[in-house]
């Protein structure tokens, strides 16, 4: 049966028995610990980025995006946070070592922002008809054939990437980098990196780049915080990040380690491991909830 998003109702109703048999499936295949250094990767040194945009520029020409709503010269976009959308895979955003700085002597940090291409993406976990999938060879390729616009996908990335054409009533798309993968496959490199002038970007292998990443940061203790992001966060990224401040100041999330789909899983599988049926798990929450309440009440009594 062909998906759209008429039969999707009809489908999900059906859909619950197997997921639930995928589910197992999943599970069993989690339980081997994936290397992912063999996998493709790259490396932002935003402390060599200048903040050219060329890198947007060549992300919409390889991409075949719509043009920009400003032109790709066009630098009073830095004077606020953007995010990737349905017409840009990528955008670089402007922040400044010391904010509270005397305007001369602020020194900008230009951060390229794009899909991280989880190692265990919550994306594709999310997505029920498996329009988003974690190719062999490292990034999440989206198949707008199989999607059906549920948006499952936006909610799930803890990053925040999948953008939905809502312009396009017709045929709309979720619209995120999809790690150039048909360049790749041909032994090309990702637009953005190919086209940096002062090569902010790596592409390699992700064992690779997360050595290079460490010996950097052992070389110049000066010039970056002893911290990979992507390395970790979320189970590890194909794309990954070096800094010279706390990558919170530069718009980057505090994340833990646990894979986002990992985490629900657990949650799953502790309140069934101890023979606790949904049910009963929801009737102990409401009981919990019960008797805080009649304390609260009880306090306030005693206190008037
Ligand atoms: S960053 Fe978001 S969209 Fe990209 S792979 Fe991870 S979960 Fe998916
Ligand atoms: S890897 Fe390709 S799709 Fe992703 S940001 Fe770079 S140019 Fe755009
Ligand atoms: S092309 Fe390179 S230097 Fe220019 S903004 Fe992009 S990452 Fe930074």
């Amino acid at each position: 049966m062909k998906i759209n998003r008429r039969n999707f109702l009809k489908i999900t109703g059906i859909a619950g028995g197997s997921l639930l048999a995928g589910r197992e499936k999943t599970a069993e295949a989690k339980e081997t610990k994936e290397d992912f250094g063999d996998k493709w990767g790259c490396l932002i040194d935003t402390t060599v980025c200048l903040g050219c945009r060329k890198c947007e520029e060549a992300c919409n020409k390889v991409n075949h995006l719509p043009p920009p709503d400003t032109s790709f010269e066009d630098y009073t976009v830095f004077e606020k946070q953007r995010r990737p959308d349905a017409k840009s895979y990528t955008v670089v955003n402007r922040y400044f070592k010391e904010p509270d700085a005397p305007d001369k002597k602020k020194e900008p940090i230009f951060v390229k922002v794009q899909c991280m291409h989880c190692n265990d993406p919550a994306c594709v976990s999310a997505c029920i008809v498996g329009a988003l999938q974690k190719l062999p060879e490292g990034p999440v390729a989206y198949n707008a054939s199989k999607c059906i616009g549920c948006r499952y996908c936006m909610v799930a990335c803890p990053f925040v990437i999948p953008a939905y054409e809502y312009h396009n009533p017709l045929t709309p798309k979720v619209r995120k980098c999809i790690f150039c993968h048909e360049i790749l496959e041909k032994g090309g490199l990702p637009g953005c990196a190919q086209v940096c002038p002062v090569e902010a970007i790596t592409f390699g292998k992700r064992r690779d780049l997360v050595h290079l990443a460490h010996f950097k940061i052992r070389e110049n203790p000066d010039r970056y915080i002893n911290h990979v992001y992507g390395e970790e966060e979320v189970g590890g990224t194909s794309w990954m990040y070096l800094a010279s401040v706390p990558f919170e100041k530069l718009g980057f999330q505090k994340l833990g380690k646990l894979p986002p789909p990992r985490l629900t899983e657990t949650i799953q599988h502790t309140v069934f491991k101890g023979f606790v049926s949904p049910l009963a798990f929801y009737a102990l929450l409401g009981g919990v909830m019960w008797i805080t309440r009649r304390k609260k009440k009880n306090d306030a009594g005693k206190e008037e």
